[in-house]
């Protein structure tokens, strides 16, 4: 290294501590990447690369390198892509006698430890999680470090791997911490650009866990937090801890408790189902288009979003709770006018937890302080308006804001609004006059010689004449009075040159040296004990943390039930009646999201009976490709869903036993990474779901034994039909082409046979009419659906005579002619569908009706 230049040592030597992170060195008004560094960076911001020699006949370096200005912007980008960001800042001006400035680390930035506001989305959370896999148990540990939330919850080994994906999958984290030494590979992330990052055994270790958890509380045993006797649980927050306070110890301070929780007590969603159902994020669309949250997400605060988010992936099993939520959304809906007064109330309040955060961290600027003070303002509004409800959670809700007068009185007396009108001579100064005595002598001391020094430019302009004269300040010359060459002639005998420029002189007087002396002198002063000042009104604030957070929580509970009321009331949803027991009575339910994109009225509602315990509990659809099945199975499970997020439900009326878990078994894709065919997939997903659902459970097939040979898939799909029928109890829907499987109608009792209705005729072909009724399909209509794709036509043709030749060739025709059309009850649905066309201009209730009582004249007609 010592034939290095030693700007280059120095960069080296700081390079060595981090040597997986991106370091951006600053270098005057840019900030450098050289190295690999340099080629990353130029490859993910689109920057040009070049290379620099850093000094003569010296080794050539890769450099690439963004303005200061763009700094955020571009670092916001390299996290969003996983990687991880040190800040090196130049710290001083260089000296003499030294050959390279002097810099320090400012900042280490990764994707889970960030806590500024413009890196990071508003309405989401940003989770660091930890790993900790044990013998006995494996713990999970999350925090996010922008709102304090730190939470922990541990799994058995008969729970996993099922229950720490669902986890992972609802928590989306943007970093993992895993122990140095493990594979990534063993857990399922959902984004791929998270980051991962190893750490050392001894974050980890389980007694330097604890302590490290019980001193950033102040206690001395962690029974209180509830996870005192969870050896991985500890291991996994102790991580937690231990990798902030490595990067920014600043934010431990946010870190105030830790919440065990068990995924027990909501609905257990494992991660396929939580992707199959599009709760948080659209297939197609990778965003919130086509998701669930996009059709709920009426909120109006940042921590209304986040929390609505949580919400949707952790529906409730108890029934009181669940009934206090839906008694709160009643009242919501029914008064247009107390959700409109909600709605502007709400409108005033800004991200009240994450400021908290801020202030707490002594990050705060002012006007995110003076926005706090806003916040408070409109507080007793809200409480007023929460008092004057009936329902009880509104009136608990309205317990927990707590406007902190102190607060508000304190940043009304301490902080001046910058936009505020002042003497001349306190301009600029960030706390209010009569808050802090020595620093209103130090404004005084100088307040003549600063007006002296602002009315100088009109002065001189009048005295000399010269109308373009200036006053102007720099660091460097201190104030100076600048005329343009033109006027020089005009320049007064006092006038002592100081600096000439290319257009123009810059002159000084004794009389301004005099009073810049005087400011210069006290400024220095003014500028640090401002600082410390306002340093010590947010700790005076931070002192309300925990009521900030309360009252933070509390209006993020009040927004989500407001948006669910919301929704409510402009989709046209009701109250679902909950209760313990196996039904699942939906009247003319419908699929929130779809119908949310189709226009008007042209979603077609279907109902779906069940009682699990001794009625119907397998509802088997068969029905052409596109005809609506996919979209009718997941309608019932949302339902449900939303029934236990204690939201209304798109329905006429529902009627639904609590559901404990939500299997979804939907076309698996081949997951080439684990060498896993898509036939494997499928047999894995349904192997969980015959290992772990109860007679409480909600399970949708859309198909099995796809992937394999007919006979197999046929073999397979029906055993575990019947092991669901009579061992699992759990109410199922099970959609498929396997049309041989409806003769189990006769064979499970609790088994019923469904088709989604199409219409054909010759003139229209076939026509989807959406609606589910008893029976059985006739044909798949595959080839149809290859036409309506665009398939060319020789194709579709040849196709259909290769099906023609199979049909005949079998014994007792295709495959669903081997069925008994008496004893299946199966509908002669596509004759009597000639003459009966969807009526997508009359209203879907209409058409539902007409609809069930056509299909219940030929049910009995074809007996
Ligand atoms: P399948 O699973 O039978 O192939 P899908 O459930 O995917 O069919 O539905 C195909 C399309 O039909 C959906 O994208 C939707 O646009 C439309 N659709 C489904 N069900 C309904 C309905 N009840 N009312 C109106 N349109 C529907």
């Amino acid at each position: 290294m010592t034939s290095l230049s030693p700007a280059r040592k120095q960069y080296l030597e700081f390079k060595k501590q981090f040597p997986d992170a991106i370091l951006m060195y600053q270098v005057g008004d840019f900030f450098e990447t050289f190295d690999e560094d340099a080629y990353t960076t130029a490859r993910e911001l689109q920057i040009v690369r070049t290379t620099r020699s850093y000094s003569k006949g010296k080794e050539r370096v890769p450099l690439a390198g963004i303005p200061k200005h763009a700094l955020d912007n571009y670092i916001g980008k390299l996290i969003q892509r996983g990687y991880k960001v040190v800040i090196c800042e130049q710290t001083s001006e260089l000296q003499k006698g030294q050959d390279v400035v002097e810099r320090a680390v400012t900042r280490i930035l990764t994707a889970g430890t960030l806590s500024e506001p413009n890196l990071l989305p508003a309405r989401q959370n940003n989770y660091l999680v930890a790993i900790a896999p044990g013998r006995t148990q494996t713990g999970l540990a999350s925090v996010d470090v922008s709102t304090g939330e730190f939470q922990v919850t541990w799994f058995t080994p008969d729970e996993l791997p099922v229950a720490l994906d669902a986890e992972l999958q609802r928590l989306a984290p943007v970093e993992c911490l895993l122990v140095e030494g493990s594979n990534a590979e063993d857990y399922q992330f959902p984004s791929k650009s998270m980051t991962v990052t190893h750490c050392p055994a001894y974050f980890y270790q389980q007694e330097a866990a604890q302590t490290r958890l019980c001193r950033q509380f102040g206690v001395q045993s962690l029974t209180a937090y509830g996870c005192a006797n969870e050896p991985q649980a500890i291991a996994a927050a102790g991580a937690i801890i231990a990798y902030v306070e490595k990067m920014n110890s600043a934010l431990l301070s946010l870190l105030t408790a830790l919440n065990s929780y068990s995924t027990k007590h909501f609905m257990i969603l494992d991660a396929h189902t939580q992707r199959n159902l599009e709760l948080l994020q659209g297939t197609r669309s990778g965003s919130l288009q086509g998701s669930l949250l996009g059709v709920l997400d009426r909120t109006i605060t940042p921590m209304g979003a986040r929390q609505l988010r949580r919400t949707i992936t952790q529906p409730l099993l108890d029934l009181t709770e669940l009934n206090g939520r839906l008694e709160c959304i009643e009242e919501l809906y029914e008064s247009p006018a107390i959700r409109n007064r909600f709605t502007m109330s709400l409108q005033e309040l800004g991200d009240l937890e994450r400021v908290s955060g801020r202030i707490r961290q002594g990050t705060a600027v002012r006007n995110e302080v003076l926005g706090l003070r806003d916040y408070l303002a409109e507080l007793p509004t809200l409480r007023d308006l929460l008092q004057s409800c009936e329902s009880e959670l509104l009136l608990a809700i309205a317990d927990e804001l707590d406007p902190c007068p102190q607060v508000s009185e304190l940043i009304q007396r301490s902080l001046l609004h910058p936009d505020e009108e002042l003497d001349e001579g306190d301009n600029g100064r960030l706390i209010r006059p009569g808050y802090h005595a020595e620093l209103d002598e130090l404004f005084n001391s100088i307040r003549d010689s600063r007006r002296w020094m602002i009315s100088l430019e009109a002065r001189e302009r009048q005295r000399t004449g010269i109308k373009a004269l200036k006053v102007g300040f720099n660091k460097v010359f201190g104030y100076y009075i600048e005329v343009s060459n033109a006027n020089l002639k005009l320049v007064p005998d006092d006038y002592m040159r100081k600096q000439t420029l290319v257009n123009a002189e810059r002159y000084i007087t004794p009389e301004l040296k005099e009073h810049e002396a005087r400011i210069l002198s006290a400024v220095e002063n003014i500028e640090e004990l401002e600082r410390s000042i306002y340093a010590d009104v947010l700790r005076q604030i931070a002192a309300f943390y925990p009521q900030l957070m309360t009252t933070a929580h509390a209006v993020a509970r009040i927004d989500v039930l407001l948006s669910l009321a919301e929704v409510a009331a402009h989709q046209g949803y009701v109250r679902p009646m909950l209760e313990q027991g196996h039904r699942l009575d939906i009247v003319g339910g419908r699929h929130p999201v779809v119908e949310y994109t189709l226009d008007g009225d042209m979603f077609i509602p279907n109902d779906t009976h069940m009682e699990a315990a001794d009625g119907e509990r397998i509802l088997l659809l068969t029905g052409p490709n596109m005809a609506g099945k996919s979209t009718y199975l997941r309608q019932v499970a949302l339902i449900s869903l939303l029934a236990q997020l204690g939201s209304f439900v798109p329905a006429r009326k529902a009627q639904i036993g609590l559901v404990d878990r939500i299997f979804t078994r939907v076309g698996a894709e081949d997951d080439i990474a684990s060498g896993k065919s898509t036939f494997m997939v499928e047999m894995e997903e349904t192997a969980t779901i015959i290992n772990h659902a109860t007679s409480h459970s909600l399970i949708i097939l859309d198909e099995i034994g796809r992937g394999t040979s007919t006979y197999d898939g046929l073999a397979i799909a029906r055993a575990v039909v019947e092991h669901l029928h009579n061992e699992v109890k759990a109410r199922t829907l099970f959609a498929t082409h396997y049309h041989e499987l409806a003769a189990l109608a006769t064979e499970l009792s609790h088994l019923r046979v469904y088709t989604v209705a199409i219409s054909e005729d010759e003139a229209d072909g076939i026509v989807f009419l959406h609606r589910v009724v008893p029976g059985c399909a006739e044909r798949s209509f595959g080839v149809h659906v290859a036409r309506l794709a665009g398939m060319p036509g020789s194709i579709v043709q040849r196709a259909e005579t290769v099906l023609a030749q199979l049909e005949t060739s079998q014994p007792g025709g295709g495959a669903s002619y081997s069925l008994s059309h008496d004893t299946l009850q199966v509908a002669r649905i596509a004759e009597a569908d000639a003459v009966y066309k969807p009526a997508h201009s009359q209203s879907a209730a209409f058409s539902s009706v007409y609809w069930q009582s056509e299909a219940a004249r030929r049910m009995a007609e074809a007996v």
